[in-house]
């Protein structure tokens, strides 16, 4: 069969890829991977097969081929972030092996260069301009919430200050999922992860200051930051209430930005104690957003939320009038062609 198609957009789910460039030092050569005009198609090939049956097509919203600018890819992820404005709940996963630009999409490579931003802080950016330019009509106030995923435990990255809140020090202060449903209950939509600290924003200075206070808590966590955050869950929460001027009425909005643990497949003859326990974490709870996702897309009356941390934290961002958009990220090399393989695997099965 040549044909493993992506499905068009159906319902809130959207499904991009991007496919990184190769890195400088790396052959460009030996790549597995053509695009095929602009209508969201690209080719894989099996480097170890000769001929035609070795060619399998997939099909997306939308393609992002390795020049494509981070600007680029946000036009087209805008009206999304836009829509949290008017209330929507949005949720935007990148979703690949590790190395495959996750967190470039996300964060991008650097803070310095506005240019270098990434989708989490474009957004931030276009948030604080719309509701300015609203702020005749509709008052908005904005905070962030951030969390990490490790081992399906929950922990807050934004403690006070950067420093560890007296009750709780910061390495046994692990969020209660539990309590989400009494959450729930007092807030309307349960849009606030439950016991993470809320953070209000007014410019783009604030929210700049506030990621550095995550990315150290995440780094002192560990001793290889990048050896840890590939194997952990990151999880930006963006929450909008605004109050119409002239009818006195509010509205709420949730943005989850989620950078996901690296989706590489572990050898399990290789691994042993804490690092076979982390990747079967990771195993499971990958599996569990896919089935929820797959579920959504399939319109399915079950939608199992209870089966991991991550799809628990996203359930009031995840179905209903709820938008959902997924960046499938590629690495080109041949060597990652197992990975891609199955990248794009799960890609058809969350469409
Ligand atoms: P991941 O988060 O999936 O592990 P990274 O985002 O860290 O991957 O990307 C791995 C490397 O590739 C980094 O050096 C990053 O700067 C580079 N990279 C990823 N995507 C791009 C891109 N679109 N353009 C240029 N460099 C990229
Ligand atoms: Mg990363």
């Amino acid at each position: 069969k040549l044909y493993n198609e992506v499905q068009d957009l159906k319902g809130n789910i959207r499904v991009y890829c991007r496919i990184r460039p190769f890195l400088p030092g790396q052959s460009q050569n030996h790549t597995t991977i053509e695009l095929v005009g602009d209508n969201g198609e690209l080719v894989v090939s099996n480097p170890l097969k000769q001929g035609k049956e070795n060619r399998k097509l997939f099909k997306f919203n939308k393609v992002f081929g390795p020049v494509s600018s981070q600007e680029e890819v946000f036009i087209d992820t805008q009206p999304l972030i836009r829509s949290v404005l008017d209330g929507y709940n949005v949720c935007i996963f990148a979703y690949g092996q590790t190395g495959s630009g996750k967190t470039y999409t996300m964060s991008g490579p650097s803070l310095t260069s506005k240019s270098d931003w990434g989708v989490n802080y474009r957004a931030l950016h276009d948030l604080f301009q719309i509701s300015q330019s609203r702020k005749g009509s509709i008052v908005y106030e904005i905070g962030v919430q951030m969390v990490e995923i490790y081992n399906e435990q929950v922990r807050d990255l934004l403690l006070c200050n950067g420093r560890p809140q007296k009750r709780y020090p910061y390495q046994y202060y692990f969020l209660d999922l539990h309590t989400l449903g009494i959450w729930n209950s007092s807030q309307p939509n349960g849009l606030v992860v439950p016991d993470a600290s809320l953070h209000s924003v007014n410019s783009m200075t604030d929210v700049l200051e506030l990621m550095n206070v995550g990315l150290t808590n995440r780094a002192t966590s560990s001793t290889a930051l990048n050896e840890r955050s590939s194997r952990s869950h990151s999880v930006l929460t963006v929450h909008v209430r605004g109050t119409d001027l002239e009818t006195n009425t509010l509205l709420r909005g949730c943005l989850h930005l989620v950078d996901l643990a690296g989706s590489e497949r572990v050898d399990r003859s290789e691994v042993t104690g804490d690092r076979l326990k982390e990747a079967q974490h990771i195993n499971r709870s990958l599996s569990a957003l896919g089935d929820v996702i797959s579920a959504l897309a399939q319109k399915s009356s079950h939608v199992p939320y209870r089966n991991s941390k991550l799809t628990q934290l996203l359930q009031s961002s995840l179905g209903g009038q709820a938008k959902t958009l997924m960046f499938v990220q590629l690495n080109p090399d041949v060597a990652s062609y197992s990975e891609t393989i199955s990248t794009l695997k799960f890609a058809v099965r969350v469409s």
